[in-house]
């Protein structure tokens, strides 16, 4: 367990330190901005629809370390997929960030379950659904500012 526990760690300190899809991405048919005033986490994300395909998506923004890498981990999660799968995983991260079972094995969850450990934190719960949150908006067309307040 505490192997795991380290390992999840390096995902978070890695995609922390180096974003993935950490640009803006222009013409991109969606761009909604996320914020978390409690943390001060500040994002943009950008989402090119192809259909119902994400074909692209990348943010910008800054915050905490797990705002941050939640975000990046979230874009290659979710990047090709359709958005009917993009929102089931969400609603699965967010069972796995509040505790609650999220339905899948670990290896199914693959960079995802590296957010486990927040549950036992629920103040970050929302550090690391802020980027979700985003992209749910985004993806129903609900408003083009999210905050978590
Ligand atoms: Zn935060």
């Amino acid at each position: 367990m505490n192997d795991l526990r380290e390992l999840y760690q390096q995902v978070i300190l890695d995609h922390n330190r180096n974003p993935r899809n950490y640009r803006e991405l222009p013409g991109a048919t969606k761009r909604v901005e996320g914020y978390n005033p409690l943390c001060g986490d500040h994002y943009t994300v950008f989402v090119d629809l192809d259909g119902d395909v994400i074909k692209e998506i990348t943010f910008t923004g800054n915050g905490c370390a797990i705002s941050k890498s939640s975000a990046s981990v979230m874009t290659t999660t979710v990047k090709g997929k359709r958005t009917e799968d993009a929102e089931r995983l969400f609603e699965i991260f967010h069972k796995l960030v509040t505790g609650e079972p999220a339905g899948l094995s670990e290896a199914e969850l693959g960079r995802l379950a590296a957010f486990s450990g927040v549950s036992e934190f629920p103040a970050r719960v929302k550090c690391a659904t802020l980027a979700w949150h985003t992209l749910h908006s985004a993806l129903q067309d609900e408003q083009e500012v999210v905050t978590t307040e």
